[in-house]
């Protein structure tokens, strides 16, 4: 298959690399002159667990140096890049492009929809991680899995292949609305907890009131999804939860949002606790908690742009 992966940062070279391996032409958009320049020169260095690393080669393009058509592009912004990322590579989209988000929060397919056919979007979470150490330069623990639906209705099949061809361990989902919501509560409470407590995983797991905390958060998300008819498992959610916030789990990992403040960029507030909070207030929903959250993360994303 040919595949373009538009937002080649941490998580998207991960994915470019393996579907690389398994034999797909694959191609890597991004605006970062510096790791563009590192990845096409030196080749993207991937450090794994025990500290070994490897260098791999691949084409790593600019939104306006891309061109040619794709059978698929893999969509792997941070949510609130992801219109613009759209908007930059429109001329490579064409009516047969499938367009695949596995970006974190809510409200991707509606931005993808003013660009594309309800028919071409697919969408999906995914467990894989990654973190960008420097320019060409990321660090990968572990593995991680991909669950995915056609958004149109249709067939996902050949998309799951290709992913597995890549070792991705990628399924279809029959509601990926339900598990995008699910991953998006764990984050809505790992994400911003981890700014405001100055906290890694594991040492949010050793605050006493840490399930008072995330229960607050996730009941507000269960009544916002059973007003547009989305089914939140609490219980199910503080399951995960408490395992991943097990020291062995968790290890010393940070959050993609309190990276993103340390980096004093944009985080994905808006479309975590922002989102639910939005639709709770379209809803005649009290969200207290969710808001105040939202509003404190802007506030600090401020304060970090200042100092
Ligand atoms: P990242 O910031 O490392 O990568 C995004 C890349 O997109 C950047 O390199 C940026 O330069 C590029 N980009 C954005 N807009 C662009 C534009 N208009 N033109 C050109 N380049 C553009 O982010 P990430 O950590 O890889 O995360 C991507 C998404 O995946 C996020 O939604 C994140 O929440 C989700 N996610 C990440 C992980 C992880 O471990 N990194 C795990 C699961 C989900």
């Amino acid at each position: 298959m040919k595949i373009a992966i538009a937002g080649f940062g941490a998580l998207g070279s991960r994915v470019g690399i393996k579907l690389q391996k398994a034999g797909h032409e694959v191609t890597g958009i991004d605006g970062w002159p510096a790791h563009i320049a590192a990845i096409n020169t030196k080749g993207l260095k991937v450090v794994n667990d025990a500290g070994e690393s490897k260098r791999y080669f691949m084409p790593v393009v600019t939104p306006k140096e891309i061109h040619g058509t794709f059978d698929l592009i893999i969509l792997l912004t941070k949510t609130p890049q992801l219109n613009q990322m759209l908007t930059d590579i429109a001329h490579i989209i064409t009516p047969q492009t499938k367009l695949l988000v596995l970006s974190n929060g809510l409200g991707n397919i509606e931005v993808i929809q003013k660009h594309v056919d309800r028919e071409q979007i697919y969408a999906g979470v995914t467990l894989w991680t990654s973190s960008l150490a420097a320019p060409g330069e990321i660090h990968v623990t572990g593995t991680g899995s991909i669950r995915l639906q056609a958004i149109g209705g249709g067939d996902a099949e050949d998309i799951i292949t290709a992913l597995n061809q890549g070792e991705l361990n990628a399924e279809l989902s029959r509601d990926v609305m339900t598990d995008i919501w699910r991953k998006a509560g764990i984050n809505a409470v790992l994400n911003p907890l981890s700014v405001l407590l100055d906290a890694s995983i594991a040492e949010f797991g050793t605050a006493g009131n840490q399930m008072e905390l995330s229960l607050g958060i996730l009941n507000e998300i269960k009544a916002v999804g059973e007003a547009v008819g989305i089914r939140v498992d609490v219980q199910d959610i503080m399951d995960t939860l408490a395992e991943l916030l097990k020291p062995e789990v968790a290890g010393a990992h940070y959050p993609s949002m309190y990276q993103d403040i340390q980096g004093a960029k944009r985080t994905e507030i808006d479309f975590l606790n922002g989102y639910f909070a939005k639709l709770g207030a379209q809803h005649q929903i009290s969200m207290p908690i969710n808001s105040l959250i939202t509003q404190l993360i802007h506030a600090k994303e401020d304060i970090v742009r200042v100092k």
